[in-house]
Order: C-alpha cells, then structure tokens, then sequence
C-alpha cells in the first residue's frame, strides 16, 4: 500500500497533524513504537491523577 505521509510517532504533536492530513484526504502511515492503546486505557479522574506521585513527589527523595 502507498501512503503520502508517514510519521514517526504519535505523541501530542503528531496525532493531531495526521488527523487533519487524513480529513484532508491524504494517506497516513504512523509508526509508533509505543504500546497500542485503546479508550478504556485512558481516564479523566483529575483528582485521582493529582494524587499520582508524578505530579506530587516526595521532595524528600530528591
Ligand atoms: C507527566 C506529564 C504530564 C504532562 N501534562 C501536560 C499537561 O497537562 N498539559 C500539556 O499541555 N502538556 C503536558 N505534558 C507535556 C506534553 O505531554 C508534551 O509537551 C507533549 O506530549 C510533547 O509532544 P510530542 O509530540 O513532541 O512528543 P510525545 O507526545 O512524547 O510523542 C512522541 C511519540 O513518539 C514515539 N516515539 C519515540 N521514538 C520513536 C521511534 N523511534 N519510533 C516510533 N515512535 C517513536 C513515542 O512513543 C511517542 O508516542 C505533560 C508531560 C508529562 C510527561
């Protein structure tokens, strides 16, 4: 299969770009090494992800 357009990667810059290349009716391929992940994988708990250590660490580790 021929695509006009491959991207490598698709993090927050080129999700949305490819996007807008498809509705434009362009051929996309994207090669993402990363995991395949679905809507389940994802939630919108912004409390529950403020308590993840990622946004609070324990300054006393550092
Ligand atoms: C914990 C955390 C919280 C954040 N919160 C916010 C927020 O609230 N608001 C905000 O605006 N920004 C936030 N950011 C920043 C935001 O995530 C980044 O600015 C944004 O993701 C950068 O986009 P990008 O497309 O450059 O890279 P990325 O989104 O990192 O995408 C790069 C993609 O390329 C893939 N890749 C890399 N190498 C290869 C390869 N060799 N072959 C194939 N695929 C490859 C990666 O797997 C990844 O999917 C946060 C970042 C982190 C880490």
């Amino acid at each position: 299969m021929k695509y006009d357009v491959c991207i490598i990667g698709s993090g927050a810059g080129a999700g949305p770009i490819a996007y807008e290349l498809c509705l434009a009716g362009y051929k996309v391929l994207i090669l993402e090494k990363g995991g395949f992940y679905q809507k389940e994988d994802f939630f919108k708990d912004e409390v529950a992800v403020c308590r993840r250590s990622t946004f609070t660490p324990r300054l006393d580790l550092e």
